[in-house]
């Protein structure tokens, strides 16, 4: 048996002696220690996306050692330190066969439970996983800091979907922790200025941290003016949408300059209205990104680099038993509470 923090309802959690995961031939048993709480489990627990349909274990950001392997598992051995992908897609789906296994059909979710399917995650003391999303973590890479792999990666996946140049000027609606580690790969990138726009002070104080040259409150009235003096009046050569609202995405699509390529990650409205004859007369590129395809190495590299900041996005890390609380307290939009880490 292990401990694990299970969903038992929508907003209701216990700690409960669960039966250690059975791994297949191709999966291992991972000693989970270090697991994030992602904004979608806080968005699942409450029932609104459907995605965390109780009784479920959460959490898809984790890193731990191995402590078993399947009898088809090769290349990986007990006591390796490892990270892992956050879905589970198929190696034979046409689009894995393309390189394009984020858009693979079928891609299964750790710690989701949905119409589709359900797979317990890592707010437990194991968890299991299947060999081919491993990630080996170097050895000056903490567990806490290889936990925040995934949302690095989701970063850097929409930066290399960006078509962009040394000294391009960017301009970023959001500055949450998706936004901040994009501010701080572009500004790797040789960006500048760097742009950003948030209701949240703290989150804009961040971002001036960690790389970004300019940012504005999200209700001041004359942002796109202040965007045009830095720019030659031309607006931003590359926009990014990070919330994926409706007002957000028509202030990048204003801010950015003729021409320009505008890559959106965000995605709370499953609809907004869009500026049609702006985009097309203005011949905006407008580029989705969907979560990771294959970024998971690059990132631990910067991070093993020191390239990327990673500390001053970790509000907190907890004993696994200390989630139900800080659950609550991200679920009420505690100022300034960036990502919570549980250590099971
Ligand atoms: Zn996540």
């Amino acid at each position: 048996m292990m401990k694990a923090l299970v969903l038992t309802a929508y907003n209701k959690f216990a700690m409960e002696e669960v039966p250690i995961p059975l791994i297949k031939d191709d999966e291992v048993l991972v000693h989970v220690k270090a697991v994030g709480i992602c904004g979608s489990d806080v968005h699942g627990m409450d029932g609104s996306t459907g995605r965390r349909q109780p009784p479920i274990i959460m959490g898809h950001e984790a890193s731990g050692i191995i402590e078993s392997v399947g009898q088809n598992v090769s290349g990986w051995k007990a006591g390796d330190r490892v990270t892992f992908d956050s879905t589970i897609y198929q190696l034979s789906d046409w689009y894995s066969r393309k390189g394009l296994y984020n858009l693979s059909d079928n891609r299964i979710v750790i710690g989701v439970s949905c119409n589709e399917f359900r797979r317990d995650g890592a707010f437990a003391s194991y968890v299991a996983v299947p060999q081919h999303i491993l990630y080996k973590i170097p050895d000056n890479v903490s567990f806490e800091h290889a936990a925040m792999v995934e949302p690095i990666a989701v970063a850097l996946h929409a930066v290399n979907l960006t078509d962009l140049s040394l000294n391009d000027s960017v301009l970023l609606g959001g500055a949450g922790m998706i936004a901040l580690f994009i501010i701080q790969l572009l500004k790797l990138s040789g960006c500048n200025p760097i742009m950003a726009f948030d209701l949240d002070q703290d989150r804009l104080n961040l971002a001036l941290k960690l790389g970004a040259s300019h940012v504005f409150k999200a209700d001041s009235e004359n942002i796109i003016e202040e965007i045009k003096k830095l720019t030659h009046n031309r607006g931003a050569d590359i926009g990014f949408e990070v919330v994926g609202i409706a007002p957000v995405l028509k202030t990048v699509i204003e801010g950015v300059r003729k021409g320009a390529g505008i890559t959106l990650v965000g995605n709370i409205s499953p609809n907004v209205e869009l500026p049609l004859q702006t985009i097309v007369t203005r011949q905006l590129k407008l580029q989705g990104s969907c979560a990771i395809c294959g970024e998971y190495e690059t990132a631990l590299d910067l991070i093993s680099r020191n390239m990327i900041k990673i500390d001053p996005l970790i509000s907190a890390i907890v004993p696994l038993e200390e989630g139900p609380s800080w659950f609550q307290r991200l679920y009420n939009h505690e100022p300034g509470l960036m990502k919570v880490i549980l250590q099971p």
